[in-house]
């Protein structure tokens, strides 16, 4: 196979390798956008089910109370039922003293009961309030959960496409110059094949020897980048002169816009690896 066409292939897999590299990554990054959310839910669900043991205390302390309470007004009623029977002014006093006691008594638990139920009260609409919370949250990750599969969905089908269009491409690459190209595609953010420009790596921007350059130019075999590892090629006569020159073989008069718009444009060297780029300036 001559080695344009192999370049052009490898530029094809690629394309095809960093969208799968990045749908692999979205694919595997999936279950994180949600952990955010399973966290704050389960420190809702953590908090409710302390505030609920609290709210059953309180709850079991004013049963207590309650029943406090009535021993207290029993121990009244008795004292001054008692009072109709007494005969001596002690009996007088030690009754006198007792209904005077239950009657403070009981007046502590009722204040007590008082507290205790305006806090029951305060327990009893939080944990509602959580409960709505909890109840939406839920809702809403489950929706979440489901709109999230059909996204990995979606992606897995996009994968196997994408797996597919890269055996497609695959024939006629040398194994060893794939597995090459995928390590350098996934360390350098999906860029795995470059051209130069002069001497100069257009990956790395690093200056070749000339030794390297020359070998790109000649195109015999694959060249790797020393500094960077990328692939490299070598465009004749890149994309930009040639549009250039074009126009203005044309002779229109916008030719003179078209020539100082491309002259502004710093980025014009640095467009003429991408294929796309290309296609963009043929429009
Ligand atoms: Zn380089």
């Amino acid at each position: 196979m001559v080695m344009t066409e192999v370049l052009d292939k490898l530029k094809a897999l690629q394309d095809i390798l960093a969208q799968k590299n990045s749908v692999e990554d979205s694919i595997q990054n999936a279950p994180k956008l949600l952990s955010t959310q399973e966290e704050l839910l389960s420190r809702l669900k953590k908090g409710y089910i302390e505030k609920n043991e609290q709210y059953e205390s309180v709850r079991a302390h004013i049963a207590d109370l309650k029943i406090q309470l009535l021993d207290a007004e029993a121990a009244r009623e008795k004292s001054e039922k008692a009072m109709d029977t007494i005969t001596t002014q002690r009996e007088y006093e030690a009754l006198d003293k007792e209904i005077r006691d239950a009657g403070e008594r009981e007046q502590q638990i009722r204040k007590d009961l008082q507290k205790e139920e305006h806090a029951f009260q305060e327990l009893d609409e939080n944990l509602k309030h959580e409960e709505s919370l909890i109840t939406q949250q839920e809702e809403e990750l489950t929706e979440r959960k489901t709109a999230l599969a059909a996204d990995i969905d979606s992606m897995t089908a996009e994968l196997d496409s994408l797996t597919k269009a890269e055996e497609e491409v695959s024939p006629g690459i040398n194994p060893e110059t794939k597995f090459k190209l995928e390590r350098i595609i996934k360390s350098k953010q999906g860029v795995g094949i470059v051209a130069i420009h002069g001497n100069v790596c257009t990956g790395c921007h690093m200056i070749l020897p000339a030794q390297f350059a020359n070998e790109v130019r000649s195109g015999d075999k694959i060249v790797y980048c020393p500094y960077c590892s990328r692939i490299l090629y070598y465009v004749e006569n890149p994309g930009i002169e040639n549009e250039y020159f074009n126009e203005e073989d044309a002779g229109s008069l916008s030719d003179l816009d078209d020539f100082i718009e491309e002259e502004d444009d710093e980025d014009d060297g640095e467009d003429e690896e991408e294929s796309d780029d290309k296609m963009d300036y043929d429009e």
